[in-house]
């Protein structure tokens, strides 16, 4: 199977052709199609697996059809990820003029208050500080128009240490998104997600 057979936009198969990957990985095979046909999906694969791009391809297709609002948020358990992924949407969305931004802890507060009401396309971040900038925003970071929310790592994520600061990011978010979930193990607090609708892999979160 090519890319352009899971439904990619030949911009974005002339991208990965750039950075010589011609192949979509089992992740990648797996994930495009259903996120495109407007599907919840919960993955399995760790990091190498390709899953950044497995969800950073339908997301920027997506966006270059209706790039309105912050059209995306990808959460992640630590910095370094939050940098990785925000590289790779870089770099496949450079012919879009993609405006992504990372929010993580440990940065100056102000500079990231900044990048956020420049209307960035893709947020990614760690939920603490995410968390912070929408507590301190009020009505300036509008997230209404979210169409799809990422947990990189979700069996990190749906842990203790990011309970809250999660549910406090859900609640501002809207009702109707895709959500994609991407974990390395099938934790209790994944499978608890992923349950309830067995038709459809994936089911949006509460
Ligand atoms: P990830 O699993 O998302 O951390 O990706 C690991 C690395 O694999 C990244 O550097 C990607 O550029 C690369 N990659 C992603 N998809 C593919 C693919 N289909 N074929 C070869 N390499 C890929």
């Amino acid at each position: 199977v090519t890319f352009s057979q899971l439904g990619l936009a030949s911009w974005l198969v002339n991208a990965l052709k750039a950075m010589s990957i011609t192949s979509p990985s089992e992740i990648q095979t797996k994930c495009i199609a259903e996120v495109l046909a407007g599907k919840d999906v919960i993955g399995g694969a760790k990091t190498g697996s390709g899953k950044t791009a497995a969800f950073a391809l339908p997301i920027l297709q997506r966006l270059s059809e209706d790039p309105y609002g912050v059209f995306a948020i990808v959460l992640t358990p630590t910095r370094e990820l939050a940098f990785q992924i925000a590289e790779q949407f870089s770099v496949l969305g450079k012919t879009i003029n993609l405006k992504d931004v990372v929010i993580v802890g440990g940065l100056d507060m102000m500079t990231q208050a900044i990048a956020l009401s420049k209307r960035p396309h893709i947020i990614i971040a760690t939920p603490g500080r995410l968390r912070d900038h929408i507590n301190s925003s009020g009505d300036f970071m509008n997230l209404s128009k979210v169409k799809f929310l990422v947990l990189d790592e979700a069996d990190r994520l749906l842990t203790e240490t990011f309970a809250d600061d999660l549910g406090g990011i859900l609640e501002v978010l809207p009702k109707k998104r895709q959500t994609l979930l991407f974990t390395a193990t099938m934790t209790d607090a994944v499978l608890e997600l992923a349950q309830p609708n067995p038709e459809d892999p994936g089911k949006p979160l509460p």
